[in-house]
């Protein structure tokens, strides 16, 4: 026996068995069965996913022996004729190869005389929209004045190229892509009854890879099903369709979140080696990073996913990355898929593709939303400057610039305590703006963590906002090192952390970060500088060094030792 593809064995021949159109075959069964019949139907959606196989089952439940039925019945001489193609007075059509307008003329020449077998004269007009204007004209007659024996269906994967004058006369039904489970479990019904035995990660493959087709995905299947042994595995279908295990993926993903150039190229360069094709890889990739966005949105809504099976891992992976960062990534692969159209070298521009989305990370949002506010204070302070005119001589600002020198200090770890900087935030800051921060600051920390920033959280930890202003705050660092990495926007956990306590509290606060070694210190010498000023004013009232600690840190902070 001649060996017959699955989707010609599996065409469904009754309503029932069209999957993922309910909206459409509930419809068309309620008018057969109240003999509700239009003269000429049109079917759009994309390839695959049941039009002419509905059009048949419409041809066949309108002439059937039993009509008026809601199904075909699939026993009678007229199902028989109509499904195995025989009979006299349905008509299949393939637009595509019969364009010329002589063909719809010679329907319009025979649509008038009354059908020979069955009770309607059905026309199945496949492709329609590849009708040549003269084709379309011939056909609009026959439509303006259709025969009561006739039926039309016109089937398209193209509606807008179809005149209007066609589309008015029609009774419309857009036939959607067939989602991946609708489609798995179509397919185990059918290799359940073929006896094969099929992995479930296999059958999903090949869902998400007919992309909603079902005729593609038993195409797919059946060339799976020849090329295995025993058990048919997801290694079989990927194989077939070129695309990546999600494993693999996530892999690559994961080294670009982490930003290990080596580990991300090694495993492009592995895949390449498989005979992978890039360009179908960018768009794996780029549908990968959409359904992490999907999910995020609505993870109630597993089904419109598109490729992805949604497990731990996946997860885990959706809830770490930053909404923001899967934008940038997503525009970066959609140039690099753009450009590959005009290389010979698409391997090159996807490597380069990889190590920019690596490193991208250095270069985000938050970076460019505190330069911008940065810019933006900078024009105030000018804008104020210019006002009031500047006033400050050369010896002043020499003065001043030497005052500002004088405390600073290296340490050991060469950093550059601003011993000058904290002073300024001492002098504006206030216990409000303090707890404000510290009421803050743990949120801050776990918004890091949201974003995957481990390194920053880390970083952060083992730190404590001492002081703060409305526009500045001390940070002591337990560790120097710590404090030097963070004061020198290392990874730009600085321009991070400003951006998070903007995104928070809706201040732009500059970190002026200084190692709790010195912190004391500097504490200690502004609040005596601050009593020396006192003293000379007017004669220290109470305890000024006191209130002013508690107008600083707060009395819960501060520690009065009689001494
Ligand atoms: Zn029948």
């Amino acid at each position: 026996m001649v060996y017959q593809a699955l989707y010609r064995v599996w065409r469904p021949q009754s309503f029932q068995d069209v999957v993922g159109q309910e909206h459409i075959t509930r419809t068309l069964q309620n008018a057969l069965l109240h003999e509700k019949i239009t003269h000429a139907y049109l079917f759009s959606g994309p390839r695959g996913t049941g039009k002419t196989s509905a059009a048949k089952i419409i041809a066949k439940a309108i002439n059937c022996e039993k009509a008026p039925v809601s199904e075909p019945c699939n026993e009678c001489d007229a199902c028989k004729t109509i499904t195995n193609g025989s009979n006299p007075d349905v008509f299949e059509i393939d637009a595509a190869s019969n364009n010329g307008v002589d063909e719809i003329r010679d329907i319009r020449d025979k649509v008038k005389f009354a059908p020979s077998t069955v009770r309607y004269k059905v026309y199945i007009i496949d492709e329609v929209h590849m009708l040549s204007i003269g084709a379309f004209n011939a056909l609009l007659k026959t439509l303006e004045e259709p025969p009561k024996h006739v039926v039309f269906i016109l089937a398209t994967t193209e509606p807008h190229k179809i005149p209007l004058t066609i589309i008015s006369r029609c009774q419309r039904f857009d036939f959607k892509r067939i989602s991946a489970a609708s489609i798995v479990n179509r397919m185990k019904t059918i290799v359940n009854e073929q006896q094969v035995s099929i992995d479930e990660d296999a059958l999903l493959a090949v869902a998400r890879a007919a992309d909603g087709g079902m005729r593609d995905a038993l195409s797919l299947l059946d060339q799976a099903i020849a090329l295995s042994d025993e058990q048919v595995t997801l290694d079989n279908v990927l194989m077939i369709t070129g695309a990546v295990s999600q494993q693999f993926i996530m892999t690559l993903v994961q080294a670009i979140q982490e930003e290990q150039v080596p580990v991300a190229l090694q495993a492009l360069d592995d895949l390449m080696n498989e005979g992978k094709d890039p360009k179908r890889f960018v768009e794996d990739m780029i549908y990968f990073y959409r359904d992490i966005l999907l999910y995020q949105s609505s993870p109630a809504l597993e089904d419109i996913l598109a490729r992805v099976k949604v497990d731990d891992s996946f997860k885990n992976l959706a809830q770490d990355m930053n909404p923001n960062r899967i934008y940038e990534i997503i525009e970066v692969l959609n140039k690099c898929q753009q450009e590959m159209k005009w290389t010979n070298h698409p391997k090159i521009l996807l490597e380069i593709a990889i190590v920019q989305l690596c490193q991208q990370e250095k270069q985000s949002i938050p970076q460019v939303e505190s330069l911008v506010q940065r810019v933006k204070e900078l024009e105030q302070e000018v804008a104020t400057l210019k006002e009031k005119g500047i006033t400050v001589s050369q010896n002043q600002n020499e003065a001043a610039a030497q005052k500002e020198q004088r405390p600073q200090k290296m340490s050991k770890s060469s950093y550059r305590v601003p011993v000058g900087r904290a002073t300024e935030v001492l002098k504006q800051a206030t216990r409000q703006d303090l707890s404000q921060l510290k009421s803050n600051w743990g949120n801050m920390l776990e918004q890091l963590r949201k974003q995957n920033k481990v390194s920053h959280a880390a970083l952060l930890s083992e730190s404590e906002p001492v002081a703060a202003s409305e526009k500045a705050f001390i940070l002591a660092f337990k560790f120097e090192i710590h404090c030097k990495m963070a004061a020198e926007n290392t990874n730009n956990v600085r321009d991070n952390l400003e951006g998070i306590l903007y995104d928070i509290i809706g201040k732009r606060f500059e970190m002026v970060a200084i190692p709790e070694s010195e912190w004391g210190k500097i504490r200690e010498e502004y609040i005596r500088e601050q009593r020396s000023d006192t003293e000379e004013t007017e004669k220290q009232e109470e305890n000024p060094l006191i209130t002013e600690a508690q107008k600083l840190f707060g009395t819960e902070l501060i520690e009065i030792i009689e001494d």
